[in-house]
């Protein structure tokens, strides 16, 4: 039966050894309904196409202010200043640009296509107990998109990961089960105060836990750390607790900040906070406070805590 769904995304990465076991192939949906503001993935914070542009291939010519007019495109001191706000949709400019300065974050897929995409890799995925991983943005805000992909992926019998953040619908969580083989949980902070002004949203990831323990579904704990915002000794005693309280992390990931921004020499809406990258002593500081704590079992940049 042919699939007319289609999902929008803004990057396949073939060959990942970070999101999952094994080598995956990952797939990065777009749109998102937090706001962090160390997000590596910025692009994927809005859930439609948007306009991008290389100031590297741009020359000056002047060619797209000329097409808008003036009207919210200009240069200032020698570079090309874009009003995103105004233009972000505006893909008419692509084809303006003599030097193919301008581009789109997002491209739309169908399930058919992911999964062709998929299967090149499945000799890896079998030799190295790897398989698909479904992350953004969000994936599961594409629900009825995942729905299709997910188990067209399962009657090849690759192996899924959902990647999630804690603020999710349970009915979307419970449509996701019948495919998903582990859960990437993103637990990013514990100070309560912080969520709306730092995430943009509030909640507790304790729900989604207590669903997927409920559940008897593997998850492992993905936790960002960023200094200045979450590296306290609380956060930590939390997550090694967590570790501990629940039989279905198998292990937690600790993700030390890092500036390596993707999209960093594109200009585009949504550019991220630049926080300082922790320091070799602020790692083995978290490490001893995971040991003091009796962390179950936790890994930072690929080695066992
Ligand atoms: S048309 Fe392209 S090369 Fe010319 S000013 Fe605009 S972005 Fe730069």
């Amino acid at each position: 039966m042919t699939n007319l769904k289609t999902g929008l995304l803004f990057d396949v990465q073939r060959f990942s050894i970070h999101d999952g076991p094994g080598i995956r192939t990952t797939f990065f949906f777009k749109g998102c309904s937090l706001r962090c503001p160390w997000c590596h993935n910025p692009e994927s914070i809005s859930a439609k196409e948007q306009l991008k542009h290389d100031p590297k291939r741009c020359d000056l010519c002047k060619k797209c202010i000329d097409f808008v007019q003036g009207d919210g495109i200009s240069i200032v001191d020698g570079k090309l200043k874009i009003d995103f706000q105004k233009h972000e949709e505006n893909f008419a400019l692509i084809d303006v640009c003599p030097s193919k300065a301008y581009g789109k974050f997002g491209q739309r897929y169908s399930v058919d296509e992911l999964s062709t995409i998929a299967l090149k890799d499945k000799d890896y995925y079998t030799y190295s107990q790897g398989g698909v991983t479904f992350s953004g943005g969000e994936a599961i805000n594409q629900m009825d998109f995942l729905c299709e992909l997910g188990p067209t992926l399962k009657n090849h019998e690759i192996h899924i990961c959902l990647d999630i953040s804690g603020f999710i619908s349970l009915k979307n969580l419970e449509r996701s089960l019948e495919f998903t083989d582990i859960y990437l949980l993103d637990y990013k902070l514990t100070n309560k105060s912080d969520f709306k002004s730092l995430l943009g949203q509030d909640f507790d990831c304790k729900v989604i836990l207590d669903f997927l323990e409920e559940k008897q579904k593997e998850v492992i704990l993905r936790c960002p750390i960023i200094p200045s915002i979450n590296d306290t000794e609380d956060h930590f005693k939390v997550i090694a607790d967590y570790s501990k309280q629940y039989s279905c992390i198998s292990y937690v990931d600790i993700l030390p900040y890092h500036n390596l921004i993707k999209r960093e020499n594109f200009n585009y809406i949504n550019k991220p906070q630049i926080y300082t990258v922790p320091s070799a002593t602020q790692k083995e500081s978290w490490i001893l406070w995971l040991k003091k704590h009796h962390i179950k079992k936790g890994i930072i940049e690929g080695e066992s805590i």
